[in-house]
């Protein structure tokens, strides 16, 4: 029997982790990452004497940040693909350098990971011990971003991580054919609950109203989580040929550079490049001030308006009735970013940064405010076909639903029972056989 503990992204969003088990006692563990509230921050902690591996879905911090922690005592292999270390070293740094919480690791271990860093290519399968295989496949969800096929003790067992069956502009999609037959399935469920509108006239809709603010004289301020979600903005923009000037700020430089860096990673090179191009970076205060001074749309981190660039832009959008602020990512529940989109209220309190830039703020919006939901995640209907699509064994169809709030994962478990898969949303620290 394999073991498969799950440390962590159980009933909710954040420090992903799990831990399979062979039968004599190998150990491999998938993601290990952050959460952002409460004192427990880590996954459930666990005996990993005998590990063998570490891998990783994709460089977002719910999935990666806590990986300097293992390698406090673990000294194996890291197995990732380059476009995603390059990533993870610029979000952990982040991370760790704008907290105020005492993560128990620093710069020293993230040197570790990177040193022990091995990579995988799509779709190769790769021993890390005897009947102990893994194999990386396209997840379609930000660029780098794979799911995670193990075979073990002829268990074939595929973690999706966060998954994406839908083209973007800024990668390809997971495709269910490409996963052979299977005895169980950890599949994310975070839109379980929720469908997307149509994309193709969501993207329409946005760049025309951007276009109407911006040709009246007024300005945008697209808050965007830094990895991916700016560049597809910037994208989309392009498509559409949005006629006005972009400025992109914050951490979105940094990892527009990298995906240039790492053209595999993304759907057109030339595509991205050309829209790089016509997108004036902004550097240091000099460039924010002529941000700030222009015409257009400022495109920065962080999406939900919780801190980064953003903030220095916001005072001056919100308080011109000729601007407007357009969100494009989820905004969590007692985010800033939430608070406007229900209230019309902005609310920003600057606990817990260790660098005090401005003060508390409250303001009203006298601006445009409106989300668009361009997730890079499959919506329900998108995550059962996903499943409809997948073949398990006879007799051996197990599906672990992680990575979602407790109704999503839980009321996912129970549609999935009743088509007649053996599922369940598992609770941290929870042990099954497959
Ligand atoms: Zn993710
Ligand atoms: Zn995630």
């Amino acid at each position: 029997m394999v073991s498969i503990s799950f440390l962590g992204g159980c009933r909710e969003v954040g420090r992903s982790a799990i831990l399979i088990e062979s039968k004599s006692g190998a150990k491999c563990i998938l993601d290990y990452g952050i959460r952002f509230k409460n004192e427990n921050r880590l996954p459930y902690d666990t005996n990993l004497s005998n590990l063998k591996a570490v891998a990783l879905t994709h460089s977002h911090i719910d999935h990666s940040g806590a990986l300097p922690f293992l390698y406090k005592t673990y000294e194996g292999p890291f197995f990732t693909n380059p476009v995603s270390l390059a990533i993870v070293e610029v979000l952990i740094r982040d991370m760790i350098k704008i907290s105020d919480f005492p993560y128990p690791f620093g710069f020293r271990e993230l040197e570790k990971v990177k040193q022990n860093a091995n990579f995988l290519k799509n779709k190769v399968r790769y021993k890390i011990k005897d009947n102990f295989f893994i194999t990386f496949i396209n997840a379609g969800h930000i660029p780098g971003s794979v799911s995670i096929l193990i075979e073990v003790d002829n268990k074939k067992i595929l973690y999706s991580g966060d998954i994406n069956t839908q083209l973007t502009n800024l990668i390809n999609p997971a495709n269910s054919l490409d996963i052979p037959e299977l005895d169980a399935l950890i599949i994310e469920s975070t839109y379980s609950l929720k469908e997307h509108p149509d994309r193709d006239q969501l993207e329409k809709n946005f760049v025309e109203k951007t276009t109407d603010i911006t040709e009246n004289g007024g300005s945008v301020l697209i808050p965007a989580f830094g990895v991916a979600r700016s560049q597809e903005a910037l994208l989309i923009l392009d498509k559409y040929n949005y006629p006005g000037k972009i400025f992109l700020d914050g951490l979105a430089r940094k990892v527009s550079k990298v995906y240039l860096d790492y053209p595999e990673s993304i759907r057109s090179q030339g595509i991205f490049k050309n829209a790089l191009k016509k997108t004036k970076f902004v550097i240091r205060r000099k460039g924010r001030n002529i941000a700030k001074n222009s015409v257009g749309v400022i495109i920065t981190p962080s999406g939900m308006l919780k801190g980064g660039a953003a903030i220095e832009y916001i005072q001056t959008i919100l308080t011109d009735p000729s601007s407007a602020v357009y969100l494009v990512g989820y905004q969590v529940e007692g985010s800033p970013g939430r608070g406007l989109l229900d209230n019309g209220i902005f609310e920003f309190s600057e606990r817990g940064l260790k660098k005090h830039t401005i003060d508390n703020i409250k303001i009203r919006a006298k601006c445009e405010y409106d989300y668009f939901d361009f997730s890079s995640h499959a919506d329900n209907l998108h995550l059962y076909d996903y499943i409809d699509n997948l073949n398990f064994y006879d007799n051996s169809n197990d599906i672990f639903c992680v990575h979602g709030d407790n109704r999503s994962t839980t009321s996912f478990a129970s549609e999935l029972v009743k088509k007649g898969y053996n599922s369940v949303a598992p609770e941290i620290g929870e042990v099954y056989k497959v």
